[in-house]
């Protein structure tokens, strides 16, 4: 058995550790034996024995990339309502096969640049709604745009006695609530006597 420096040159050529596979010693750094491998996604790159062997280092970087922008995918401000209620308002305005186009892009409303540009704007400007009756009405004038100075977060009957007169195209009545999907049961009946 060998002993001192020489102990721990310990032949991986061929072996595989997660996404690597070694194909041969790359040489001493200090007391590290790094040894080449190949990282399935095509990179090559020396990685020191003992984070092989230990479990330590699994790929070239490419496993804790792709785990995180799997994990901004589906965390993050995506599942707010705030979030929701800013994507809606800029799908109504710019998106001409959204449903609701023609009450809102089709008749000139649009959307201040600040929050055209940035989620975090908009947020910063209206803040957190305040109960799930609430959504974005633009007030005082409901021809006017989507911008601070003239969006607050009403409720369904704030927004009724604000909305403009509809001609007789017999649409629904509830121009600026945003479309969230189902409530969540967590906040069922929350909200009633918070108006
Ligand atoms: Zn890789």
């Amino acid at each position: 058995m060998m002993v001192g420096s020489r102990r721990t040159l310990q032949d991986l050529a061929g072996k595989r550790f997660g996404r690597l596979v070694v194909s041969a010693f790359a040489g001493r750094s200090g007391k590290h034996s790094l040894w080449r491998c190949r990282c399935d996604c095509g990179v090559e790159k020396a990685i020191d024995a003992t984070n092989l062997t230990s479990g330590a280092i699994r790929s070239c970087g490419c496993l804790r990339r792709e785990a995180l922008s799997k994990r901004s995918q589906t965390h993050g401000l995506c599942e707010t309502p705030e979030y929701g209620a800013w994507c809606n308002l800029i799908q109504r305005c710019y998106n001409q096969k959204h449903s609701r186009y023609a009450d809102y892009g089709g008749r000139g409303i649009r959307v201040c640049q600040r929050w055209l540009d940035s989620f975090e704007a908009f947020y910063a400007d209206m803040g957190h709604r305040p109960t799930e009756g609430h959504s974005i009405d633009r007030y005082p004038d409901n021809d006017g745009n989507y911008e601070p100075g003239n969006c607050r977060w009403a409720t369904a009957s704030q927004q009724n006695s604000n909305q403009r007169r509809r001609q007789s195209t017999g649409a629904h009545s509830d121009p600026a609530k945003p479309f969230l999907g189902p409530r969540r049961s967590k906040e069922a009946g929350r909200g009633r006597n918070e108006y």
